[in-house]
């Protein structure tokens, strides 16, 4: 069996040709939607991923906005700019880019985001909705993953899902999402003895674990869905998964590229989110 490739570039393009036109309904409206996007330090990746996100947002017509701060920046400097962006009302979304430098209390900084113009999904409330099964706002990633199993018609009721990783980024929230669609879910991690006992038990498996190709195709069940959440820098600088694509496409029924999978779905994501923020603000 060759898997079926799922292809999140064409799937985001579609859904942002949809996002688009809701933007510019609620710019009609005066609500354009907009994002705030905090940047902290010089760390190379997090300035692409900034500038994929201010450029996505062009795109659909989503009003951005960049604040750049020094490494060196005290704390108090950037809490004082989320305040002001909680209190903008042409702000709907504030994304702080993480990580962020060693002197920073991450969880102080995330909290200080208004709940309401959460758009990562990281508050603590956020996360006790979603937790709840009334979410507001669903981390993208795990959101994309849910739209690009939605997209394919897949159900998951009653379905074995095995979730690869437990950061509260992915793997919790994509694992909450998995709950609520009413699959049974197994959570792996760092100290789960026998990985490939619970992998090789998948109808879904999402693997969110940040090492090159460590899922090969001898731990896929046959005719699996494989979700790979993994962005890894390889020695040649090429992108891989976390999964192992040329051996685990040969088992599998749908199989996630790396680069081209699950990444643009993030972005388009946090376009939704920001826009759906944005409309609650307009219907206010
Ligand atoms: P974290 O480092 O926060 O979490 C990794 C998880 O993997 C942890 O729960 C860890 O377990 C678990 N883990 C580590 N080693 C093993 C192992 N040998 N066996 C099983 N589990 C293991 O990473 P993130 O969740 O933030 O990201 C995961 C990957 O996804 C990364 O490659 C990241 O770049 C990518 N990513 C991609 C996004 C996209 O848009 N496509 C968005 C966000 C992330 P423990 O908790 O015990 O330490």
């Amino acid at each position: 069996m060759t898997a079926k490739i799922l292809d999140g570039n064409a799937l985001s393009a579609k859904l942002r040709e949809s996002l688009r036109h809701r933007a510019a309904e609620l710019a009609a409206q005066g609500f354009q939607p907009g994002l705030a996007v905090i940047l902290v330090g010089e760390n190379p990746a997090s300035q692409v991923y900034v500038r994929n996100k201010i450029k996505a947002c062009e795109a659909v017509g989503v009003h951005s906005e960049k604040y750049e701060f020094p490494a060196d920046t005290p704390p108090e400097k950037v809490l004082n700019k989320i305040a002001a962006l909680n209190a903008d009302p042409k702000i709907h979304g504030i994304l702080v880019q993480l990580p962020l430098p060693p002197h920073f209390d991450e969880e102080e900084v995330l909290e200080a985001v208004s709940a309401e113009k959460d758009v990562d999904g990281f508050h603590a409330e956020n996360v006790g909705l979603l937790a709840q099964g009334n979410p507001r706002f669903i981390s993208c990633t795990p959101y994309g993953v849910m739209e690009m199993l939605s997209a394919e018609g897949i159900s998951l009721r009653g379905k074995e899902a095995v979730v690869v990783g437990r950061s509260n980024i992915v793997g919790k929230p994509m694992t909450l999402l998995l709950i609520g669609a009413s699959a049974t879910v197994t959570v792996c991690h760092s100290q789960t003895k026998d990985l490939a006992f619970h992998t090789r038990r998948a109808d879904l498996l999402v693997a969110a674990v940040g090492k090159p190709k460590m899922i090969t195709g001898d731990m896929i069940k046959p005719g699996a869905v494989v979700i790979d959440v993994g962005i890894n820098r390889q020695a040649d600088g090429k992108l891989c998964g976390d999964v192992d694509f040329d051996s685990a496409k040969e088992v599998a029924s749908l199989i996630t590229p790396v680069p081209g999978g699950v990444g643009p779905m993030t972005i388009t994501m946090l376009l939704a989110n920001t826009i759906e923020s944005a409309d609650r603000a307009a219907g206010k």
